[in-house]
């Protein structure tokens, strides 16, 4: 007997037709972006052992402090679900020596991330992210080219209300200064932070600036911008940035206070949010991480990448496109009689050789439960076959909108799967 009522596990979640061509459409579209952009596919393992996320995301992250799937395997060692693809993937470059033929890589990778939120709409504890990572080019260029890029994908899949938001939050040469400073003046104002920023101020003082919370906001809009304390070479790379945004035509708002989750950034942070999300309104965000191939033990090459968020961008994509997804095949095939399925079959397969879809169901029903299923199915035509059909050798099409219906000889079946070809 099936054990009763066994659900998936919290935050998780099942993705069914016809959401899921929602969810190929998007990645078609980044995929063909990537190719046109010079990205290639890199396919990592989903888990690792904990201390790669400790090192690269950072021991006092959210994610790594809170968030993490992290098991014993049977052999002792402490595995973790990865929270995000861009430690791997360095892991990756820095154990097989990507360096040596050529630095310069450009990667994209698409999967599953895991991190244990708390769930609500758009935010899930098995979520889907596509990511790219370019490898050893740390002009501001690679940084606009990449942000044209996602330019260049959003309108292909149709988005038009979004805003890219871009900081850059210094090097381990400025940012300490601008640190001790932060702390300073939130020690100041201690009283008035929530519990976790009251924390943060000692361990991550800069995830403060990122805290939603109403109390919090008021205190953060006092604080310190940190694009005042740059050094001179961040603040030359950040101008530069900006100057080449404006030059391409890409809209950005600057946001001094988007400092993203994750230890590894230097200079350069983005988002993009849309409106259409409530709370969990980014779809992407990302930025450079030029000391983080060096901290896993590689040569000092920098690194610049994003990832995005698939579940949100299903959500948030034009509901028109998600509509014109809700399709079934055309075509259904409704047999009946004695000795008919070897012909049968062969039709089905004449449609598929032509490319186009049929369903059928072979519970050995009569006529008109076919055409109730192929109704419920939304089928427009129904192909019908029963002895006199067989041994006529021609089909019958029903075109169920219209309730006409059209005799097809099995030699002219060709020409007229040939039309419909056409046609769609
Ligand atoms: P991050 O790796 O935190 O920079 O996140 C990059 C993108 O992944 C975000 O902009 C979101 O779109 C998406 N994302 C992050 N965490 C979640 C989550 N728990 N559920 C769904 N999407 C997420």
């Amino acid at each position: 007997m099936a054990a009763k009522g066994i659900k998936c596990v919290k935050g998780v979640r099942d993705i069914f037709p016809p959401e899921i061509d929602i969810w190929k459409f998007i990645e078609n579209i980044w995929e063909e972006t990537f190719s046109l952009y010079g990205f290639k596919e890199i396919r990592v393992p989903i888990f690792e052992y904990t201390n790669l996320f400790q090192r690269g995301i950072g021991e006092s992250t959210d994610i790594v402090e809170k968030e993490m799937y992290t098991f014993t395997d049977k052999s002792g060692n402490s595995i973790t679900l990865r929270p995000e693809g861009t430690a791997s993937v360095v892991r990756a470059y820095v154990e097989h020596n990507l360096n040596k033929e050529s630095p310069f890589n450009k990667f994209y990778y698409i999967g599953p991330m895991f991190r244990y939120e708390r769930p609500q709409k758009g935010r899930y504890r098995q979520f889907y992210q596509i990511g790219v990572e370019v490898f050893d080019d740390n002009s501001p260029e690679i940084e606009v080219e990449t942000l044209e890029m996602v330019n260049f994908a959003l309108k292909k899949l149709g988005f038009s209300k979004y805003e890219l938001n871009v900081n850059s939050i210094g090097c381990p040469e400025c940012r300490p200064n601008f640190i001790k400073i932060l702390k300073e003046k939130l020690n100041e104002n201690k009283e008035k932070l929530c519990d976790d920023c009251k924390r943060r101020i000692d361990t991550n003082p800069l995830r403060v600036l990122d805290c939603k919370k109403e109390s919090c906001k008021t205190v953060i809009n006092e604080m310190p911008k940190i694009t005042e304390y740059l050094c001179e070479d961040c603040k030359k790379h950040h101008l530069r940035l900006l100057k080449l945004l404006k030059g391409r035509k890409i809209n950005y708002v600057e946001n001094p206070l988007l400092v993203r989750g994750l230890d590894y950034y230097v200079r350069t942070t983005f988002e993009v949010v849309v409106e259409n999300l409530g709370a969990q309104n980014a779809i992407l965000g990302g930025g450079r991480y030029d000391g983080l191939v060096k901290e896993l033990g590689g040569p000092d090459i920098s690194g610049f990448g994003f990832a995005l968020g698939l579940d949100r961008m299903v959500i948030a994509l034009n509901e028109n496109i998600k509509n014109s997804f809700q399709k079934n095949p055309d075509f259904y095939l409704a047999y009946f009689g004695e000795n008919v399925i070897d012909y049968s079959f062969s039709i089905l397969e004449k449609f598929r050789e032509k490319g186009i879809s049929v369903y059928t169901n072979f519970k050995g029903r009569s006529f008109k439960s076919h055409l109730r299923l192929a109704n419920r199915l939304n089928s427009k035509f129904v192909i019908l076959i029963g002895e006199d059909e067989v041994k006529n050798n021609k089909i019958i099409v029903k075109n169920m909108k219209e309730g006409t219906q059209r005799e097809i000889k099995f030699d002219d079946l060709n020409s007229f799967l040939d039309e419909i070809s056409k046609e769609n």
